[in-house]
């Protein structure tokens, strides 16, 4: 690969405020305000849209490692100071898009595809954003930087992304998890991954804070998504998600957001795709937030025009369970340029939608769920047309979640229609018995 590349971090409030992308900093050091990864977009536009296109495909999926991986397939879009010998990957993207026919048909939708994002290693999108940082924490100490450990807050998911690549890299991670939050998944791969798991009697809010502090010094890397190299590995959704579509561009892209980082990945994906001339129009952008930790939710109705955290109630989506997002600006900036919607959805519709849309084949986890709810509430009210091309981005797979899905099938969740529970029978051990039910179940 030709390493003639640059990319540097730059606050989100001014362009001008530039720092190394080998330096250790996650805010901007006079403003505090978030920084993104910028690229040398002049460079890469030396090469035309299919220059780009064929090296894409020609990496996408293969075994030439570490190539054949989503995200490293995009290597000098995504992160192109790290060497190869540095990386950290597990072959994480190339996740199928899943046509939605059969669910597509009941709701009228047919060009209907959802995006299986957590059919990963460690099952969350979260691997996409991990393998860049922990890739750059080798890279740091191969520079000569002292780092002793990596750390994050998580509602799940980051922790075990986090702890698999450290283990995978040989380094020491430290995840901060809301006690009694967290689904038993989430839990036991933290720890099957030799992390120390620090179990605080708070909620993420409040982990996020304690981690920040921890971090400032110590010398222990923080890996939540504040930190801007995550999104880069993120981005590679959209510049996927157009690849195996041969690069068409969807009518609307719906994902649940909680921290807010994968909402503001997925915009910087297309944006790049469109700067270099790759897709020629861009989707509309949904965030769907469950109506328990709707902090975005209740920006929108104001256009944004002012943003309070709220306090974040238990919902299902625990993963989303967020009520101070660390990346509001960012998507605040992303959907109003891709003429975003915010839209929200309750316990009873986020667990009916996931249980509706299993029985047409998937497993999604209760964040799928609230963006499929909000996804027919825009078809019902006609803002997505039936014949539009949505995409909706499954962001875990159903099996870190199968607490919560349990008991929706065994209708012991309150306050839930369970209009789609399916109980186990109890039998006999009895051919007759067995014959008897089976009568009244095969009609
Ligand atoms: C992290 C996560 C989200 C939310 O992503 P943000 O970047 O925090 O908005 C949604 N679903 C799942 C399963 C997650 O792990």
């Amino acid at each position: 690969m030709e390493n003639n590349f640059n990319c540097w971090f730059q606050s989100i409030d001014d362009p001008n405020n530039k720092f190394p992308i080998d330096e250790i900093i996650y805010r901007c050091p006079d403003t505090g305000s978030l920084l993104e990864v910028a690229h040398d977009m002049e460079a890469l536009k030396k090469h035309d849209s299919t220059y780009w296109k064929d090296l894409f495909d020609s990496r996408y999926r293969r075994q030439s490692w570490p190539y054949g991986s989503g995200v490293w397939g995009k290597k000098e879009w995504v992160v192109p100071f790290i060497d190869d010998k540095n990386i950290v990957s597990m072959y994480e993207g190339s996740t199928n898009l899943f046509w939605a026919d059969r669910y597509g048909k009941q709701i009228g939708v047919e060009d209907l595809w959802i995006k299986m994002c957590g059919n990963s290693h460690t099952g969350s999108f979260k691997d996409l954003g991990m393998t860049v940082l922990v890739s750059a924490v080798k890279q740091l100490i191969d520079n000569g930087n002292e780092i002793k450990a990596v750390a994050c807050a998580s509602t799940g998911d980051t922790s075990a992304a986090l702890s698999a690549y450290c283990a995978a890299a040989g380094l020491k991670s430290i995840v901060f998890l809301p006690k009694n939050k967290v689904s038993v998944a989430q839990l036991v791969q933290p720890l099957a991954n030799g992390a120390t798991v620090l179990s605080i009697d708070s909620d993420f809010d409040g982990c996020m804070k304690i981690v920040q502090e921890v971090c400032k010094k110590n010398n222990i890397y923080l890996a939540n998504s504040i930190n801007s190299l995550r999104i880069e590995g993120q981005k590679t959704i959209s510049i996927e998600l157009c690849q195996q579509f041969d690069w068409e561009v969807p009518d609307w892209v719906l994902i649940p957001g909680g921290n807010l980082g994968n909402i503001s990945a997925l915009g910087k994906g297309f944006l790049m795709l469109r700067d270099l001339g790759l897709i020629d129009k861009l989707p509309r952008l949904v965030c769907a937030q469950a109506q328990n930790a709707n902090p975005l939710y209740l920006s929108y109705l104001k256009d944004f025009k002012s943003f309070e955290p709220v306090s974040a109630k238990t919902t299902l989506a625990n993963a989303i369970q967020i009520g101070d997002p660390v990346s509001v600006n960012k998507a605040i900036k992303i959907l109003k340029e891709f003429d975003g919607i915010v839209e929200q959805s309750s316990e009873d519709e986020l667990a009916s939608s996931t249980a509706k849309v299993d029985l047409t084949g998937t497993f999604n986890c209760p964040h799928t769920g609230v963006a499929i709810s909000v996804f027919e509430k825009l078809v019902k009210n006609k803002t997505i047309k039936k014949s539009d091309k949505v995409v909706i981005i499954s962001t875990a797979h159903g099996l870190k979640f199968v607490d919560s899905k349990i008991d929706y099938h065994l209708e012991k969740l309150t306050g839930i229609s369970n209009t789609y529970s399916n109980l186990p029978i109890n039998v006999d051990n009895s051919i007759d018995d067995v014959m008897k039910v089976l009568d009244t179940e095969i009609k």
